[in-house]
């Protein structure tokens, strides 16, 4: 393959996770190449089964209101179990005791999420941080993510666009599973510096196959060398300097939104 076109493929990734949730409105130079590259073309099955996977998210995009309703009423629902992984993972209000009184009703909750180490967002990360020891009280088991995770050399071999884009490895996905049959995915904001593609997409689809890869690779993120357990008596947070948990002190002060 001639170098040109390689690089063709790693800017167009992510165009492909867009049109894999039927959210690229532009790009026919992209469109044109897609149709006669079979890397590409297998890029974009890869995006179709775990499109959550990759993009960036940002605190100030907020769900639809319909898919924010149809997101709380499936997490309501649960019966056996939930697994969420979101980079930045704020809860909206009265979700906490949302998920204290699911944990007493016998449903096993899991959250992956950045840890201070690997966030690029330490605004949404003090909001998150004030929320911990609470999820931590309900019973909510929390994984928060290492920067320097085995996996990194494996995904960044794979998608060498993301190594360019993201520096400081973290996660970007915003995902869920419910009950093993139920999934969500989600992704908006694709590319911090564009301004035409900050919209947010998502899905709910119940369906078992796709519900068992996406907890697959959720479960392989939050194995011990992926990521830190976090638990009432220990959290990651002294794993970067003073400076930066200085912020997070700070940022605890202000109001944060909700970006579940
Ligand atoms: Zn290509």
């Amino acid at each position: 393959m001639p170098a040109e076109q390689s690089n063709l493929c790693d800017e167009i990734q992510p165009w492909l996770a867009a049109y894999a949730l039927g959210d690229a409105e532009e790009g026919a130079a992209a469109r044109a190449h897609l149709a006669e590259c079979p890397r590409c073309q297998h890029d974009l099955q890869e995006y179709r089964l775990v499109a959550g996977m990759l993009p960036y998210s940002a605190p100030e995009a907020l769900p639809r209101p319909e898919l924010r309703y149809q997101l709380i009423e499936a997490v309501r629902a649960a019966k056996k179990s939930i697994l969420i992984q979101s980079p930045y993972l704020v809860l909206p209000e009265g979700g906490v005791e949302l998920f204290a009184q699911l944990v007493t009703q016998g449903v096993r909750i899991r959250i992956s999420t950045n840890s201070l180490a690997s966030t690029d967002n330490i605004p949404a990360f003090a909001g998150y941080s004030s929320q911990r020891s609470d999820l931590l009280d309900a019973g909510v088991e929390v994984y928060e993510f290492n920067p320097n995770p085995a996996m990194r050399d494996q995904l960044a071999g794979k998608y060498p666009g993301l190594a360019k884009h993201d520096p400081v490895f973290g996660l970007h996905a915003k995902s869920m599973v419910i009950d093993d049959e139920t999934l969500f995915i989600g992704t908006f904001n694709l590319d911090p510096r564009s301004t035409n593609l900050n919209t947010e997409v998502g899905v709910l689809i119940d369906n078992r196959e796709l519900a068992r890869q996406l907890t697959e690779s959720i479960e392989r993120d939050i194995q011990p060398e992926n990521s830190w357990h976090t638990t009432v008596d220990f959290n990651p947070d002294s794993h970067v300097d003073f400076g930066k948990r200085f912020k997070v002190w700070m940022f605890r002060l202000l109001p944060v939104e909700p970006v579940l």
